[in-house]
């Protein structure tokens, strides 16, 4: 059989392998989650990312029997109706909306200062400059951290912005003329535009004033901390060491989740989470990265209103997931924590996706008595209305993905 081919949901669940990618920002070899989920790499691999879903650029393996594996977009496109339901297959265009990823962060490095396009902008993007940004859709999402995680989050409050620039006084060159009393979001677009106005030399300059004035070294707070951390990997030039004053730092810990939903400024700086979000790459970048910079897109897209995060709190459900409400209509993402555990899932609500993180998951179907055994790391494609499952952990925490509801 061909992964493209028809399949009976009595065959269900089917095992699904992801994939994983390295970058300069991934923990390398064994300090990386990664490691342990994708084994065989050299140990100096910078494990960045592991991807299960079924994006173009890195669909997951799908075991369909003992002889038959293949890509799992393909598999969706072949069986789009029988797997996901005819509303969702045709919303959809055939393909998974969602996408589930482990990511492993390297504090030294952290990623790029970076927002995400709405929905409309996704489709102008894609369509100007496909190699940029690779597919048409927008890029909601949602991180749930495995280990606390450090990253950077929209624009400072206020008081925050203002307690900052009595601290460092330096920062002052950046408002221009703009004074507070303009607040809200003009403040906001003067002060990011100027930042990324100034230019290498004046940039340096300035990076180099504010490294004189604080101190190196744990105990100096969490911002100046990220500072001077990221200084020795990106040196004075970029813009992203500044841009941190402005923005929110923050720790998020295991347990909560934290919704980045579009056009907001962020920047994942430690930390290993797994992501949930819509099916897509695109990224529009500012700074804290070697990779290609789209400056003017991002001051013109990013929300300039400044905010408080607020992390969110997951709500029991039925099934008994902890589930973590976001306004997504592609997604909708739960856990249960790792412990002994057997428990039920129905599909009536439509195809689920679960990923294991530990050892041993058995996902069993109840009307069949059709089982798949998952290692860590593996997922289990669950169509949809075929019923009850059984899922039986030990030492694994079940990672529940969706599609939203409207
Ligand atoms: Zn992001």
């Amino acid at each position: 059989m061909s992964s493209g081919q028809f399949v009976k949901k009595s065959e269900a669940p089917f095992r699904i392998i992801g994939k994983a990618k390295t970058s300069s920002w991934g923990k390398v070899g064994r300090e990386s989650r990664i490691s342990a989920i994708v084994p065989g790499h050299a140990p100096e691999a910078c494990l960045a990312e592991y991807w299960l879903g079924a994006h173009d650029s890195m669909p997951s393996e799908v075991l369909i029997d003992a002889e038959t594996r293949g890509p799992l977009n393909a598999f969706l496109k072949g069986n789009a109706v029988e797997l996901l339901g005819s509303v969702a297959a045709e919303r959809y265009s055939s393909e998974l909306p969602f996408l589930l990823k482990v990511l492993s962060i390297n504090e030294a490095h952290g990623l790029s200062i970076q927002a995400h396009p709405d929905a409309v902008r996704a489709k102008r993007l894609h369509a100007l400059d496909s190699k940029n940004y690779p597919d048409a859709r927008h890029k909601p999402e949602i991180g749930l951290p495995l280990s606390p995680v450090t990253l950077l989050y929209g624009f400072k409050p206020i008081g925050d912005l203002r307690e900052v620039l009595n601290r460092l006084p330096m920062l002052g060159a950046l408002f221009g003329g703009a004074s507070f009393e303009l607040a809200g979001r003009d403040l906001y677009r003067t002060v990011f535009s100027s930042l990324f106005a100034l230019g290498p030399e004046r940039t340096a300059s300035l990076v180099a004033e504010i490294a004189r004035e604080t101190k190196h070294g744990k105990g100096e707070g969490l911002e100046t901390e990220v500072f001077h951390r990221l200084r020795e990997q990106y040196g004075d030039e970029d813009p992203g060491l500044i841009a941190l004053f402005i923005m929110n730092v923050i720790t998020i810990e295991p347990g909560r989740g934290i919704f980045i939903p579009a056009n907001l400024p962020h920047a994942y700086l430690a930390g290993d989470l797994v992501e949930c979000m819509a099916c897509s790459d695109n990224v529009v970048r500012g700074g804290l990265t070697p990779k290609y910079k789209d400056v003017s897109t991002l001051l013109e897209m990013v929300t300039y209103d400044p905010v408080r995060p607020q992390p969110i709190l997951p709500i029991r459900d039925a099934e008994g997931f902890l589930v973590f409400p976001t306004p997504c209509s592609e997604f909708e993402v739960g856990y249960v924590p790792a412990g002994r555990h057997v428990f039920n899932v129905s599909t009536d609500g439509g195809a689920r996706l679960l990923m294991s993180l530990g050892a041993a998951t058995v996902v069993t179907n109840l009307a069949t008595g059709r089982s798949v055994s998952l290692s860590d790391g593996d997922g289990a494609l669950l169509p949809i209305d075929t019923g009850l499952y059984e899922v039986r952990t030990h030492d694994a925490a079940v990672y529940r993905a969706s599609i939203g509801r409207e």
